[in-house]
């Protein structure tokens, strides 16, 4: 694990890279509104790809008749910052979210449940947070890291 000075926004474009072509066979656009040119946290690069990855590939499968995965950032007060991933699937039912976490926990025939437990620990090592916010419209993941001490 090699902890380093990570800039959030070529971060996130190199995840987007890797998404896209499953995205586009899936019929979904991956929609960005972020500038995180002079953002930076601290962490392990791959873990925190590894992350997002799980995020935009829950957020892909969510959909399986397309739709659009929106990604946004902005920065919070008290040096923290905040991004967040939309899906327009058909959210995850409340009785769902609380095993959630739970390794092994999945819905999908060749699911592994281990994306979002993984990704919360990884997100907690970072001292991050995450929140979901669930209903029959889609699902938002906020994600919060703090900022770099050198921006
Ligand atoms: P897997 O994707 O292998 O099933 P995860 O840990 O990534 O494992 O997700 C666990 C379960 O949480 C999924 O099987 C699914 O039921 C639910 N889930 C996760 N993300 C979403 C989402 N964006 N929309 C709806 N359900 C989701
Ligand atoms: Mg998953």
């Amino acid at each position: 694990q090699k902890y380093e000075r990570v800039n959030l926004q070529s971060l996130l474009e190199q995840v987007i890279t890797l998404m896209v072509s499953q995205a586009l066979l899936n019929n979904i656009q991956i929609v960005t509104q972020i500038d995180f040119s002079y953002t930076w946290i601290t962490g392990d690069k791959n873990q925190l790809k590894q992350v997002f990855i799980n995020f935009i590939k829950n957020a892909i499968e969510a959909m399986p008749e397309g739709g659009m995965v929106q990604i946004n950032g902005s920065p919070l007060a008290c040096g923290q910052v905040r991004i967040s991933i939309t899906d327009q699937g058909c959210g995850i039912p409340e009785d769902i979210l609380n095993q959630i976490g739970q390794p092994f926990f999945t819905t999908k025939e060749n699911g592994t449940g281990l994306g979002l437990l993984v990704s919360r620990e990884i997100i907690k090592e970072h001292k991050g947070d995450l929140y979901i916010e669930s209903n029959k419209n889609g699902t938002t993941l906020h994600v919060e890291f703090p900022l770099s001490s050198e921006q």
